[in-house]
């Protein structure tokens, strides 16, 4: 048990890098992600919400239960922005504070993370983690597609960083298009996610991917036409026919904490498993999310609690889709990552 103080300690850190984040990350949450109409007729019962919002004055205690290791077994979380829960505000990372998570987060059955970047700065961040932590953090490398387009010089630096790292890297992300920042070049936003498709592609290395509501079948479509074979639509919502391409084509969805309190994430589960195909579940941390999620900062230790909604959504047992996750995360960023040091598929040109 933490003493009050470190309790205290650590819940004020969870604070700051909760700032830190929002700063980092324009906010995804917009009015189109409450007014979405009900995916599902089946579903509509009317009342679209099933636990109070945040604010509403009703306080569970979630966060024992979260922590609660008797469900769902090994987890691995597929999308955190790690670095951002540990950068202090001049750019390092507080080790002390990435060794302890690391630590409560193996104890609570979390096996590994995807640790996702924003940017190259980030991106130098997550390789210091995934060296520190070999076996626990697989390293993703991009930029956020919500965030303005970088310098081309930027670009070469990240990209010659990819490639210089490639045997410790286990994808490229988070990379897409934009949806809730306002883009006017939205040309060039395309190439450049057309750019680090064929660089995933060259490199062997799969997508971590944010493309949502139209960007979604616009980034399947620059997937295709680069001939991508490994991706994973990260916090996806898509029309249902486009998440239908998705899997048809092969590629990855995921889950996120909204699948306790969002009717549309439960259906976008259920659809997943109608195809047989494995779900991830990711918990895009530290996003701060709502209903009884709401007041904190998501961590990996949700995980649990997000697979037993997910089983409740699809009527299946949990146990059944955390080894179906755990292999399909472990297919996905396990074996390329393996791949790296012994010649992923050869660079022809550039
Ligand atoms: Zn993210």
């Amino acid at each position: 048990m933490a003493t009050p103080d470190e309790a205290e300690a650590a819940v004020q850190a969870l604070r700051e890098a909760d700032v830190l984040f929002l700063e980092i990350l324009p906010q995804k949450r917009d009015a189109a992600d409450d007014d979405d109409p009900d995916p599902e007729a089946e579903e509509r019962t009317g009342s679209r919400f099933t636990v109070p919002a945040a604010g509403s004055g009703i306080r569970r205690p979630v966060d024992r239960r979260f922590r609660s290791k008797r469900r769902g077994g090994a987890m691995f979380d597929a999308h955190l922005h790690f670095e951002a829960i540990v950068a202090r505000e001049d750019g390092t990372i507080d080790w002390d504070r990435a060794e302890r998570l690391v630590e409560r987060w193996r104890a609570g059955g979390v096996r590994g993370v995807l640790a996702v970047s924003v940017d190259r700065p980030s991106a130098e961040r997550t390789l210091e983690l995934k060296r520190r932590f070999p076996d626990f953090v697989f390293a993703a490398l991009g930029e956020h597609p919500e965030r303005p387009l970088s310098s081309e010089r930027e670009l070469w630096a990240l990209e010659a960083l990819i490639r210089a790292e490639r045997g410790r890297i286990a994808a490229i992300g988070e990379v897409g298009l934009p949806h809730y920042a306002r883009v006017d070049q939205k040309s060039a936003v395309r190439e450049r996610l057309r750019f680090f498709a064929g660089l995933g592609r060259k490199l062997g290395l799969p997508l971590a991917l944010h493309a949502v509501y139209d960007g979604a079948a616009e980034a399947l479509s620059v997937l295709r036409e680069e001939g991508v074979r490994k991706a994973h639509f990260h916090w996806l919502k898509a029309p249902a026919a486009v998440v239908e391409r998705i899997l048809a084509a092969g590629y990855r969805v995921s889950v996120t904490p909204e699948v306790c309190y969002r009717k549309r994430a439960r259906a976008l589960a259920r659809a997943v498993r109608r195809r047989g195909a494995p779900l991830l579940f990711e918990t895009d941390g530290p996003w701060p999310y709502e209903g009884p999620f709401g007041g904190r900062p998501a961590e990996p230790l949700w995980l649990g609690r997000v697979l037993q909604c997910a089983a409740e959504a699809v009527g299946e047992a949990p146990e059944g889709l955390s080894e179906a996750a755990e292999a399909a995360f472990l297919s996905l960023f396990g074996s390329s990552e393996a791949a790296g040091g012994s010649g992923p598929p050869a660079d022809q040109g550039s």
